[in-house]
This record gives structure tokens, C-alpha cells and sequence, in this order.
């Protein structure tokens, strides 16, 4: 039997850019009000003045992917847990002002006291890998699983790369999330719950845990495409495979490929290949060392004077780390330039606008997750929480 796809009976409309606005998902993207223009040179003694005007009563994270020009005025910087854990420390806080991408704001939401507020100073920030698993779909996938007769035996994990309310799905379903740093831990815990994983909603991540730190073979995995009759996948698939992918991939580190990591050896000499496990496998295979974001910092921070890496991630962070470390010649892995389009949209005019509208007494661009899914998307987080320590990379 087939089971009903996202398309025609349940439609997931593109929303283009400029286009309509939809505040409830990572397809949101008009601004409401009146942006400052780009090349207003009062620009930064603006939001100097909008920060010093909202002083204790705001704290504004900074993701470690977002432009030089909004980092400058982060209070803390990180990736994606991090900051949800630095605003949840934050209790005295009125206005949190997250500038990275939809998800983020609202983990920061689900982490944060009902007295604050999460602002997201442009809401055209999303991330394409969690747009690429809706709810719709995956519960639609977890009626696929049912007919199969798995569903009892398998233990959903999502990624913090999710929106909340698929982080809610996988709380009610008895399962949990992670992060890049803590994913072999987190699959460690669902093999002692059950005896398969649905991972959500980054392929890479969960096919390159799984086969490099928990020794599976590319055999024990298979892909659930929610673009397929049946979601690709027949039922003796779903029965014999481990790791059940969802069909999603970060648009930036799935540009960087094996030729990549070719070239970047014959162009630097002696180079060392660091790459986020959200690359595709094959480039993580070839790389000499994978982690999360926070890895990379370290191990460039620590690596010898006189060393050269080439960085498979988001090229703002990239080129931080070689003007942070000029003793150490830092590349980035592919020759194209890599940002993340949607972290991008948060620039210094949309900066302003929100610091200028919260210090008049105007919330604006609010994310905010009902108590509902907050509810079973804090169970998701908190058993991740509850997970023992594990290193954020590896040497391969
Ligand atoms: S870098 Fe990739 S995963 Fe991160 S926000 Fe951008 S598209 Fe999403």
C-alpha cells in the first residue's frame, strides 16, 4: 500500500523570497517593518547606540556562521546548543536576540522562561536542511514504518537542525535529539532503547556516525525519501536496515566533494583536511579529521605555528579562523565560495531594525513555540541532556 506523500494531498508551497511570509516554520520571510538602508554610514553608531539603550535587559547570541558585521555585537558566540544553553543562562534577560537561522530561535524559545522573549532579527532566516523534513512528512514516514512493522523497535533521533516541531515529534515518540559533537552518544542510547533509528533530518551526519564511530556498514543504512511512492524503500529494506536517513543534507557542506579535498592536497602542500561531519561521506573519508564546529575552533586554536588546514565549513567562520590564526595558513576546502544564504540574511540593517524596535517598547519578529510542542520538544532535549559526555571529533 502507498501512504500518503506531501504532495498533491498534503502541499508544502515553495515560498520565494520577498513572497509571503509564513513566522510558524523556516519559510518565513518578509520583514514588517522599515530596514535601514545598507548604505546608511550611521549604520554601526546605530546599533551601538540601540545595545547601549537596551543594555541587561537584552542578550544577543551570535552563531558562529553569521557575518563579521553582526558578530562584532554578539555577547556570546557559538553554534547551535551552545547558544540555546547561554540563553537558558541567562534568566535576567527580557528580549534574547538570536542572530542565527529559525531553528535556533526556537530552541532558544523552548530553553528560555516564559518571561523572555526571542527575537529573530530577520525572519527570512532558515535553514534549508530543516525545511527539508516537515512534520507532514514525517509522520507520514512513521505510518510507512507502522505498515512495515518496525515502529516498536525504532527510536527516532533529530538532529538540532530540526524544527521544533519535529524536535516534538521525536519527544513523543520516544526519542531524542543531538548535536554534531554528541551524535555517536545519542545513537549509542537509541541501540540500547530499540533496535533501529530513524535520523532526522541531516543523511550525512547519521550515515557517517553510524558506519565511522559506531563500526555499521553502508549496508545497515538505508534512505527514506519522502519525495518516493513508499518513501523509496521497500519493506524488507526497512526491516533488515539499522539506520533509517531521512532524505536531507545541509546545502552548504554538500557542496564540498571528493575532488574538492583533491585539489585542496595539490594546491597546499602538507595541508591538513578538516571537515564537519555534516560533509557528504565521501569527503569525510578522505578528510584527516571531522567534527563539530566547536572542534574545528579548537583544533586550529591548538594545531602548531606553521601548520596549513583546509576548512570544509561555512566560509565566514572560515575566514575568522585564518585572520584569528595568521602564524597558520588556513584555507578554505573548496575553491567556490560557500556562506550559508540564510544565515547571511541576518545583516547589520536587519540588526538595527530589531535593537531599534525592542529599545521604542516594539517586539518585533518574535519566535515563539506553543506550549504543546515545546512541551515534548524539551522531553527530545532533555534526553539529550542526559547523555554522558562524549569528544566533539575524531582523527581519522
Ligand atoms: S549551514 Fe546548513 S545546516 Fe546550518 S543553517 Fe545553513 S543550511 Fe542550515
Amino acid at each position: 500500500m502507498t501512504v500518503t506523500q506531501t504532495s498533491p494531498q498534503n502541499p508544502l508551497p515553495l515560498l520565494l523570497l520577498g513572497k509571503g511570509a509564513d513566522p510558524a516554520s523556516e519559510r518565513g520571510v518578509e520583514c514588517p517593518g522599515d530596514l535601514p538602508a545598507a548604505s546608511d554610514p550611521d549604520l554601526v553608531d546605530r546599533a551601538r547606540r540601540a545595545r547601549d539603550a537596551l543594555g541587561d535587559r537584552a542578550f544577543l547570541l551570535g552563531h558562529h556562521y553569521q557575518r563579521d558585521e553582526v558578530i562584532q555585537f554578539a555577547d556570546v558566540t557559538g553554534d547551535s546548543f551552545k547558544l540555546a544553553r547561554d540563553a537558558a543562562a541567562r534568566p535576567d534577560a527580557e528580549y534574547i536576540i538570536f542572530c542565527g537561522v529559525h531553528f535556533m530561535a526556537e530552541s532558544a524559545d523552548i530553553l528560555t522562561g516564559d518571561h523572555q522573549q526571542v527575537v529573530l532579527p530577520d525572519l527570512a532566516a532558515g535553514c534549508s536542511m530543516a525545511d527539508m523534513a516537515k512534520l507532514v512528512q514525517v509522520e507520514d514516514a512513521w505510518a510507512r514504518l507502522a505498515e512495515a512493522g518496525v515502529t516498536s523497535t525504532t527510536v527516532p533521533i533529530t538532529y538540532m537542525n530540526s524544527s521544533a516541531d519535529i524536535k516534538s515529534f521525536v519527544g513523543r515518540n520516544g526519542g531524542a535529539v543531538c548535536t554534531s559533537s554528541n551524535a555517536q552518544r545519542a545513537l549509542e542510547w537509541a541501540f540500547e532503547q530499540g533496535e533501529k533509528v530513524l535520523f532526522l533530518p541531516d543523511q550525512h551526519l547519521g550515515r557517517n556516525t553510524a558506519v565511522l564511530q559506531m563500526g555499521m556498514s553502508l549496508d545497515d543504512c538505508v534512505l527514506i525519501d519522502p519525495h518516493k511512492p513508499d518513501f523509496g524503500v521497500t519493506d524488507e529494506q526497512l526491516r533488515a536496515a539499522r539506520m533509517l536517513l531521512w532524505r536531507g543534507h545541509c546545502s552548504v557542506h554538500g557542496r564540498f566533494t571528493a575532488d574538492s579535498v583533491a585539489d585542496v592536497r595539490d594546491r597546499v602542500p602538507g595541508v591538513n583536511v578538516l571537515v564537519h561531519p555534516e560533509c557528504k561521506h565521501e569527503v569525510v573519508t578522505r578528510a584527516d579529521y571531522i567534527g563539530s564546529t566547536e572542534y574545528i575552533i579548537k583544533t586550529i586554536a591548538d594545531a602548531p605555528s606553521g601548520t596549513a588546514w583546509a576548512v570544509g565549513t561555512e566560509l565566514n567562520l572560515v575566514k575568522r579562523l585564518a585572520e584569528r590564526h595568521p602564524d597558520k595558513n588556513v584555507v578554505f576546502l573548496d575553491r567556490n565560495v560557500c556562506f550559508c544564504s540564510t544565515m547571511n540574511r541576518i545583516d547589520l540593517p536587519h540588526l538595527v531594525w530589531a535593537m531599534e524596535s525592542l529599545a521604542e517598547g516594539r517586539v518585533v519578529n518574535r519566535i515563539e513555540v506553543d506550549d504543546d510542542t515545546a512541551h515534548w520538544a524539551r522531553v527530545a532535549l532533555d534526553r539529550m541532556l542526559a547523555l554522558p559526555a562524549i569528544s566533539a571529533g575524531s582523527k581519522s
